[in-house]
């Protein structure tokens, strides 16, 4: 199933996601979900939170779908440790259209949780580190555009707001 991805606006994408506590077919079923409306939205992760779901869970493939062992799934996530910083363009699926230069760690080790609740550590470098960060910051109620400076940030929220006040958002 396909869902429709919440955008900017929505209170469920600014608070704190509840833990997973179950691990069952219930949640495998969400996570083929998540993938599913990740591909068809063309993105490289997706936080349950953006389907309106408030669970500490998101999935992540770098290769947009072209490489099965490059999925992840991450269940209670948490950043451990990061290394250096990398500036690039960033965007999300919850802010159509909207892409900034945004500065990430270079390296980023997460501690989690797998589709069976067995605590994993993984880590990523350049895109696969800004995918953790971008995730769990959704996780924590925290868009990437937080990230940007205020200027560039009030210009974003304008535009949406614009948008709302348009019937285009
Ligand atoms: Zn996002």
């Amino acid at each position: 199933m396909i869902y429709p991805i919440v955008k900017y606006g929505q209170p469920v994408l600014e608070k704190v996601a509840e833990p997973v506590t179950v691990f069952d077919a219930e949640l495998e079923k969400l996570v083929a979900d998540m993938f599913d409306t990740m591909y068809a939205a063309h993105g490289v992760g997706l936080a349950a939170p953006q389907i309106g779901i408030s669970k500490s869970l998101c999935v992540i493939d770098i290769t947009s779908g072209e490489d099965p062992n490059a999925r992840i799934v991450l269940a209670n996530p948490v950043i451990v440790s990061t290394e250096g910083k990398q500036t690039d363009e960033e965007g999300c699926l919850s802010l159509p259209n909207f892409r900034a230069p945004t500065t990430r760690p270079m390296k980023a080790t997460a501690r989690a949780q797998d589709l069976h609740g067995k605590e994993i550590m993984l880590s990523g470098e350049a895109l696969l580190a800004r995918a953790f960060c971008h995730e769990i910051d959704h996780l924590n109620g925290i868009l990437f555009i937080r990230h940007l400076s205020m200027l560039k940030r009030d210009s974003i929220r304008r535009k949406v707001r614009k948008m709302v006040k348009a019937g285009e958002w």
